[in-house]
């Protein structure tokens, strides 16, 4: 299942460094590109890129890809791909459309279509009621629109974006569009992606029998024990690949004092991944890196799963762990609120606003929630938080998108 590919550490280190100068952008966000940590990467020297297969497809991906939802320059998917990197995932909703625009654009001018996997999604919020025939057809149009931003005639893997019922997987209409849109050939491969309601998603994706990827949430705030992470591996073992987002709990900028003062963020992210990857069923993941260093820090897992000491001390912490709290989007908390808030997706939003610094998605996610259901509502009067069973700080979070947001 597993190979290594040709791609040299060295290689990565070179081109990498030709990106910056190439793009002509190493002056202009310095910001995020000296604020960095100064943790010295392993030399991998002479180790090469970790590639596995994805499912039952004919895909085969190095186990550290490329999440552009916080990507704004094009310089990074070249550095990106010199670095090794053959797949990226995007989506019609990222930056209004302009996410997929940027890449279409770039992969044309370097000329490398055929050999990036290209993953996209379309988002039917609150859609899912319609009518089978007008649901299709937003589908379509969305796509087909999507398709002309990448500046390509086919997508390799396309996703229902953010499956959030255990219906979803089941919608007759939103499976018939996925299967036309395999037959146009508009798209190779058709999957789900999710953060909310996983083991019954799963089981309904297997039973549905027409997916071949799942692009799931995954990563160390889940024990191994955990419900979520067995029908993961079920959804492998139906021959489903397997690829992971969400997997740093939100981000390795997690503004969480304790864990900032131990670990670099370097650590936090290369320990993250390795966490994930480590479970040799998940195919590969798609950290969202947004500067050089930061892809820089990430890519250079995917040359060596081995955990060094100190990533073994963040790993082994249940104080870090915990202290993470991750919004797992269970659900759990919503019934207990006498106001109805959709507090699942407010931490959604807080995590978008506060740990990927990307305000813009973090407003278009608050504004998907309809009025009666928004942070306006929150009363502050802090029932949720007794249900909350994964140390998620729901009130203080609340009261700061308040502060950015009221
Ligand atoms: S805040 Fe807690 S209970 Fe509510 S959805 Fe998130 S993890 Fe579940």
């Amino acid at each position: 299942m597993e190979k290594h590919t040709d791609v040299t550490r060295r290689g990565f280190l070179t081109t990498a460094a030709t990106g910056l100068v190439t793009a002509g952008l190493a002056g202009l966000v310095p910001g995020k590109l000296l604020a960095g940590d100064k943790t010295k990467t392993a030399d991998t020297s002479k180790k090469k890129i970790i590639t596995r297969k994805l499912g039952k497809t004919d895909l085969t991906l190095p186990i550290v890809s490329m999440g552009s939802i916080n990507a704004t320059f094009p310089g990074l998917i070249e550095a990106a791909y010199e670095a090794g990197i053959r797949h990226i995932d995007t989506a019609a909703g990222y930056q209004f459309g302009r996410n997929e625009q940027m890449i279409g654009t770039t992969i044309e001018r370097m000329k490398v279509r055929d050999k990036f996997t290209i993953g996209t999604k379309v988002y039917l919020g609150g859609r899912r009621e319609a009518a089978p025939e007008e649901l299709k057809s937003k589908f379509r149009t969305t796509f087909e629109g999507s398709l002309k931003r990448l500046k390509t005639e086919y997508v390799d893997i396309l996703y229902l974006h953010d499956a959030q019922s255990a219906a979803d997987p089941q919608n007759p209409a939103t499976m018939e569009i996925l299967t036309e849109m395999k037959k146009e050939k508009k798209a190779r491969y058709i999957g789900i992606a999710t953060h909310t309601q996983i083991p019954e998603i799963i089981e309904n994706m297997i039973k549905a029998g027409i997916y071949d990827v799942l692009l799931v949430s995954m990563n160390l705030t889940m024990d191994e024990d955990d419900e979520w992470l067995r029908q993961i591996k079920n959804a492998a073992d139906a021959g489903i690949g397997i690829i992971a987002m969400k997997t740093m709990a939100g981000g390795s900028r997690w503004p969480n004092a304790d864990t900032r003062r131990q670990y670099s963020t370097a650590t936090i992210a290369r320990a993250s991944l390795k966490w994930v990857m480590r479970h040799e069923h998940v195919t590969t993941c798609i950290p969202g890196f947004a500067t050089y260093q930061e892809m820089e820090e990430d890519v250079s897992v995917a040359y060596d799963l081995d955990l060094t000491d100190e990533e073994k001390n963040l790993l082994s912490d249940n104080n870090i762990t915990y202290g993470l709290g991750f919004c797992k989007q269970c659900r759990t908390c919503l019934a207990s609120c006498p106001d109805e808030v959709d507090i699942p997706k407010l931490m959604r939003t807080h995590m978008y606003a506060a740990q990927y610094g990307n305000l813009m998605h973090a407003r278009a996610t608050l504004d998907e929630i309809p009025k009666q259901n928004g942070l306006d509502n929150c009363l502050s009067c802090d029932t949720c938080q007794a249900q909350c069973a994964n140390s998620v700080d729901i009130d203080r979070r609340i009261r700061e998108l308040k502060s950015m947001y009221a």
